[in-house]
């Protein structure tokens, strides 16, 4: 049995542009998925975006949430994962997927997620909650990892050369990231020799880590990890940011969710089931809106419609 503690780890090649961090969720991952029952292939895959997820938000210091998703015509309908940071450099992760059929029955156990895609998308978004601008990015779905994915996108979209690695048991989700920041971001003046340093730095560094095997990455501390991968390098590692699982679902947020669906829906729902019953894809909370819930929720929206300027 693992003990380690869920940890995002952000560390640095002292006097180079290369940074990384490292990221493994055992308790955050069993969380989200608890009370989700999902094929294998799915929660691999979920654990890999979630481990994504946890190291992109580091690499972005942004106090907001990042959405990762992979959306397809196939099998496979959508895969979210949503990370929240706090100002403090803490995370929160939430996760769902949806697919059609029966598991067992187009989509069984054995199944990987490429396998299960057909004109896939993957999907980042961008949500300040500290007033900076929200931002969607979109790529086909080409490769056959979803390292290979961020990969490519975060080279096409952000032009910064990243390289991931992700995994998942099914227990426990890891992963490692290592950038090199864009020469523009250097605060000394470039000369082609520092630049050519540079580039080197960046492709030794990128040949140690691409040793990492998966089991070293679910199950070693992060300070063995880095000696035993990069050990000759000059590393500064930062300390860990709390990660954790959340939701943000509200029953506020769903009784608004529910005035959306105008008087008219929820009248008739009633007067087939007696009540409105919801509940979350993420955590699987069920919400409940009796007869008398469901009557506020109609005579709200009667007053908001009937008292214009009143707020
Ligand atoms: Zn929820």
């Amino acid at each position: 049995m693992k003990t380690n503690q869920d940890s995002l780890q952000r560390f640095v090649f002292e006097n180079t542009p290369v940074r990384g961090n490292l990221v493994n969720l055992t308790q955050t991952f069993q969380q989200a998925l608890q009370k989700q029952h999902l094929p294998k292939g799915l929660r691999r895959a979920l654990g890999e975006l979630m481990a994504a997820s946890a190291l992109l938000s580091a690499t972005l210091k942004m106090h907001g949430a990042l959405v990762l998703q992979i959306q397809s015509k196939g099998p496979l309908k959508l895969l979210v994962v949503e990370c929240s940071s706090n100002l403090d450099g803490g995370i929160k992760i939430r996760a769902t997927a949806k697919w059609t059929g029966e598991i067992g029955d187009q989509i069984n156990d054995e199944h990987t997620l490429f396998e299960l895609v057909d004109h896939g998308h993957f999907m980042i978004t961008l949500d300040p909650k500290d007033g900076g601008q929200a931002y969607q990015g979109i790529v086909p779905l080409e490769g056959d990892s979803i390292s290979a994915v961020l990969e490519n996108y975060m080279l096409r979209s952000e032009q910064i050369d990243t390289k991931i690695w992700l995994c998942c048991d099914g227990e426990s989700a890891a992963g490692m990231l290592i950038q090199k920041l864009p020469e523009t971001m250097n605060q000394v003046t470039q000369t082609e020799e520092l630049i050519g340093h540079d580039l080197e730095t960046w492709n030794r560094v990128g040949y140690l880590a691409s040793t990492v095997t998966d089991d070293e990455l679910l199950n070693l501390p992060t300070e063995t990890l880095l000696t035993r991968l990069f050990n000759e390098e000059d590393v500064r590692l930062f300390e860990a940011s709390e990660t954790g699982f959340s939701c943000s679902c509200t029953r506020e947020n769903v009784a608004n969710m529910l005035r959306m669906l105008g008087d008219e829906e929820i009248t008739s729902i009633i007067e087939e089931q007696g009540k409105i019953e919801v509940n979350c894809d993420f955590c699987n909370h069920l919400y409940t809106f009796d007869k008398v819930d469901a009557t506020q929720l109609m005579v709200t929206e009667a007053l908001l419609i009937t008292s214009p300027g009143i707020h």
